[in-house]
């Protein structure tokens, strides 16, 4: 593989064709000596873990608009941080995050600029570090997540399947990582990957690197990269309760431990892998909705819906929030339980 033309021409692409993002300082502009904020690719770095590019984009705006500084998020409630993170999932991120802008901002409110130590703050992993140390401080970084991953089992027509492959897909890419633009390398990569050299349906004739890809050459290259089959992910099952008094929805705060601890939920049973025997929270006619389904990392939920009204005098246990306040502080499991009819 000729790593100087690889890399010039995936650079030249990005040149024309880097995605225009809210976090991004676009090649163009960088060339030109603008800096990105640290702290918004932190941010959108954070994001970007676990959902995708088009999902996270009206969250970052919100954040920011919202704590436009380190400093600022350091300062928001954990309560406020945690409802404006609802729908963006593995929630203890969300508590980490507020845990490594404090440590930013009482350190005096810059990132600090080399991998080391980014990743000693608090929930910044390895790649974190390596994306914010290469974006937004031109570090030559080996940035790999799942499409850097992809791109690399392709151009090299990997045949070792993932995970155990990882190792080695992770050296190939820190074979082609340079001293010149790392930031831009990283992204140009990023793009590539979300771009054309998609999961299901690469855009082989669209590919600035195609003469390069040996799994092009081989005639299949959406096979790479390979996989061992994935074990089924289990199921469990549960009650959530919709309990409505005039406008008004009742949620209470979960525990600060366990999946998705802190965060406003509706009364809901315990998890289990049989369907739950479980008390409602309070006496009341209660009506079958739903159920509703939902995927977690590690398993899938079927949640039965009960519903039911209730007058104003009852179940002062719980917090009471508006239907559409609601809606916008529940994780995405419960807002379905919710508009479950
Ligand atoms: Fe990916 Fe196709 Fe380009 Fe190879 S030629 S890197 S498979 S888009």
């Amino acid at each position: 593989m000729d790593v100087s033309a690889v890399r010039a021409a995936l650079l030249a692409w990005y040149d024309r064709a880097a995605r225009d993002l809210p976090w991004r300082v676009g090649p163009a502009a960088r060339a030109a000596g603008t800096r990105p904020d640290p702290y918004r690719v932190w941010l959108s770095e954070v994001m970007l873990q676990q959902t995708t590019v088009a999902h996270a984009i009206p969250y970052f705006l919100a954040f920011t608009a919202r704590w436009p500084t380190v400093q600022a998020l350091a300062a928001a409630p954990e309560a406020e941080l945690m409802a404006a993170w609802a729908g963006l999932g593995y929630y203890a991120r969300a508590r980490n995050l507020l845990a490594c802008a404090r440590v930013v901002a009482g350190g005096g409110g810059t990132f600090p600029d080399t991998e080391a130590q980014l990743r000693a703050l608090p929930g910044v992993g390895p790649y974190t570090a390596a994306a914010v140390a290469a974006i937004a401080f031109d570090r030559p970084a080996n940035v790999v997540d799942g499409n850097v991953e992809r791109v690399m089992a392709r151009l090299f027509a990997v045949t070792a399947p993932l995970p155990a492959a990882k190792p080695q897909l992770k050296a190939l890419a820190a074979a082609l990582v340079g001293d010149a633009r790392p930031g831009d390398w990283a992204q140009a990569l990023m793009d590539h990957g979300a771009v054309v050299c998609r999961p299901r349906a690469p855009l082989c004739g669209a590919c600035p690197v195609a003469v390069h890809c040996a799994a092009r050459a081989a005639g299949e290259p959406q096979a790479y990269p390979r996989r061992l089959a994935r074990a089924p992910r289990p199921r469990r099952h549960g009650v959530a309760w919709v309990l409505e008094r005039g406008r008004a929805v009742a949620v209470e705060r979960r525990p600060a431990r366990g999946l998705l601890g802190g965060m406003l939920g509706l009364p809901t049973s315990a998890w289990t892998e049989d369907p739950p025997e479980a008390a409602p929270p309070l006496a009341a006619e209660w009506r079958e909705a739903g159920p509703v389904e939902h995927v977690f990392t590690h398993f899938a939920l079927t949640l039965q819906v009960r519903r039911a009204r209730v007058g104003p005098d009852q179940g002062e246990n719980f917090q009471w929030l508006e239907a559409d306040a609601a809606a916008r502080a529940l994780p995405s499991v419960f807002r379905k339980a919710l508009n479950a009819r």
